[in-house]
């Protein structure tokens, strides 16, 4: 076995990820965790100041209610979420980050986040919910509130450590397990309670950028399915795998478009100059109730596009230079206030993609794009799984203690797992959290572990000779490669292994053409799925033969293992709805209508540990009373 160092970390709450949501759980459990004399440990696989999905900024904090100024009712939020996600959501999730969320966004401008504000010294909305902001050091100052807190607390922090899966007793989860990126150190954290936080998932389905543009994609290349792989290897339920999220945005670059869509109110267009938001209206009478209320739910904005582009009416363009002029027409009888006017336009919008996609920006100069002048190209992007935004993938957790929900078994935020919490995109079925939402659901959850620990929490009982076992496979491709490396003229061809990222070529090749990918226009169908599920056990077969020649290739090759974890989880669940609730996400060619007598329920799975299993299930949608 490759040498490395067994290094043990014990504490009494383990945060996995440094995210959002972890950074949220870190500042609030180290509050608690310093009150009581309890030790709190984060790890992420990389550095916490510029990881996760706002490692390069944000130009928007996307949830904030605004009940201080009376703009909104927390109930308002439920509503809206209950209607984007075509009636499918934990509304008890929803309502209790909604009712915390503008606390949290208070404390980030507290912590120096420059949140606009108008003459009046009110904060500038990007639409209803967003407000806009300085981002491009959003998560520095996150990080840094998260890790003042932790070692006030006297916690730690561990940094290029790649977390592989639980450590457990039974059905508690007491740590987790992974390896340094930078130096050959295994490491084992014990720990009373646990919470996963570590992102949602890119890189299951093919993306669009292949060849030299692979590894561009909107959502950040560094979250691999961690959280699903974790929670499902604990053997805790997850909920909502069916629903992936795909983005419509600036094709190539991945650069947003909400700033265009709420701040500029720009228009998409086809081809031939038709709006299908107007063209295909019709169509959203299929989707009622959903497709008849306001806002449209995402999936069916996507889907009235593909109707475009299926019926060879591409590309769709987003009309900037429309977009700018009619706000600067506004100036147009004083030719120095329109020209002012214009700078700034030309200026926000550069700045949009520089706070929080700067390759769209690249690409925008590398194509002489001026955006005043010269619509864009927009495109639906490959699925991703991110049940924070507009997604609502992950576990399936205990609501809130003062709620009368029939979703309680613990603590909130815990899964089915003993004493393992779900946050941000590891938590299913609680979408539009968004950035200031995640972190909100970390201070939730962060708060509830420490009550966990302090009235149920035992020393973890955790077993050296299973972690041993772990160490060895998850070494397993270091040691692969060594024994077989000189075997063939060129290392990376080999009948004794696959390299990782040849692995990764064959588990997008299946989800892409099974499982409803770019190039399959998302379609897919119960003999598709159930084809993708044949080849998926034979790429299964071969997952324990990859080979890695260098830590980097060790990552990558764990990271592949989660990926195609998630992606069962994905091809199950979809096949399990016999329905297409989300056109626009998905089509189930075979059952292309909603069905809402049978389907209106989550569509829950679990894997059995002990018998190697999956097991699905329905679930009832509970609706907040009078809302
Ligand atoms: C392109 C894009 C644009 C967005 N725009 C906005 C916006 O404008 N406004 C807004 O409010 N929200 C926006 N969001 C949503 C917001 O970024 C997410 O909701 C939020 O980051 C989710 O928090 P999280 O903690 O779940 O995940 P993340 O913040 O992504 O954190 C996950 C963490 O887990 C770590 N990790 C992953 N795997 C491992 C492992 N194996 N071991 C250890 N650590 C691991 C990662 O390094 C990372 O630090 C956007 C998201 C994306 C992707």
């Amino acid at each position: 076995m490759a040498d490395f160092k067994t290094v043990e970390v014990s504490s009494d709450l383990l945060i996995i990820g440094a995210g959002f949501s972890a950074c949220g759980a870190a500042t609030e459990a180290s509050y608690w965790a310093k009150k009581n004399g309890l030790k709190v440990v984060m790890v992420d696989k990389a550095a916490t100041d510029r990881s996760g999905a706002v490692a390069m900024g944000l130009s928007a904090i996307n949830q904030y209610v605004g009940v201080k100024d009376g703009e909104n009712t927390v109930e308002d939020y439920v509503r809206y979420v209950r209607q984007d996600l075509m009636g499918v959501s934990r509304e008890d999730l929803v309502y209790n980050i909604a009712r915390h969320v503008d606390s949290t966004v208070h404390l980030f401008e507290k912590w120096g986040l420059k949140i606009w504000k108008d003459e009046a010294g009110k904060y500038v909305h990007e639409g209803r919910w967003q407000l806009m902001i300085n981002g491009e050091s959003y998560k520095i100052i996150i990080a840094e509130a998260a890790k003042n807190a932790l070692a006030d607390a006297g916690g730690e922090l561990y940094e290029r450590v790649f977390i592989v899966g639980p450590l457990m007793d039974g059905n508690r989860c007491v740590g987790a397990v992974g390896f340094s990126t930078r130096e050959n150190q295994f490491y084992v954290f014990k720990a009373k309670a646990v919470i996963i936080g570590a992102g949602g998932a890119v890189h299951v389905f093919r993306p669009r950028s292949v060849g030299e543009g692979f590894g561009r994609s909107w959502y950040p290349p560094f979250n691999s399915g961690t959280s699903a792989y974790f929670t499902l290897q604990a053997g805790a339920e997850m909920t909502c795998q069916e629903v992936r999220f795909i983005p419509v945005r600036f094709k190539d670059g991945y650069g947003p478009v909400g700033a265009w869509f709420l701040l500029f109110q720009s228009r998409a267009i086809s081809a031939v100059g038709g709006d299908y938001m107007v063209e295909h209206v019709d169509e959203l009478e299929n989707w009622a109730p959903y497709g008849l209320a306001k806002p449209i739910p995402a999936n069916l904005r996507n889907y009235l596009g593909m109707m475009d582009v299926d019926a060879g009416l591409g590309p769709l363009y987003m009309e900037t230079d429309e977009a700018i002029q009619k706000i600067a027409n506004e100036y147009k009888d004083d030719p120095k206030a329109f020209k002012k006017k214009m700078k700034e336009l030309e200026s926000e919008a550069w700045e949009d993609f520089l706070d929080m996609t700067i390759s769209q920006a690249i690409l925008w100069a590398g194509l002489n794009v001026k955006p005043d002048e010269k619509h864009s190209e927009i495109a639906a992007c490959e699925p991703y799984f991110i049940g924070s935004h507009s997604g609502a993938s992950g576990a399936w957790v205990s609501g809130p203690e003062d709620l009368d929900t029939p979703y309680k078994w613990g603590y909130t935020n815990m899964t089915t797992a003993e004493g393992l919490f779900a946050v941000g995109d590891a938590s299913g079925a609680s979408s539009h959290k968004f950035s200031s939402g995640s972190h909100t659901e970390g201070r939730i959850a962060g708060k509830q572990a420490i009550k966990y620990i302090l009235e149920k929490g035992k020393e973890p009982n955790v077993d050296m000779a299973k972690a041993e076992e772990m160490k060895k496979a998850i070494l397993n491709p270091l040691d692969l490669f060594e024994q077989y490396k000189d075997e063939f003229t060129d290392p990376e061809v080999n009948t004794h292994y696959i390299m990782p990222r040849q692995f990764l070529h064959r588990l997008q090749k299946i989800m892409d053409e099974y499982a409803g990918g770019v190039t399959s226009a998302f379609k897919t169908s119960k003999a598709l799925l159930e084809r993708g599920l044949e080849l998926m056990e034979y790429l299964r077969e071969d997952s324990d033969k990859q080979a890695a020649r260098s830590l980097h290739e060790l990552t990558r090759a764990w990271e592949n293992i989660q990926r195609m974890w998630i992606a069962e989880s994905h091809i199950r669940t979809m096949l399990f709805r016999e329905e297409t609730r989300w056109p626009g996400y998905y089509f189930r060619a075979d059952t292309p209508k909603m069905d809402n007598d049978n389907w209106l329920c989550f569509c829950n799975c679990r894997w059995n540990p002990d018998s190697g299993e999956w097991e699905m299930s329905k679930k009832d949608i509970w609706t907040m009373p009078g809302v």
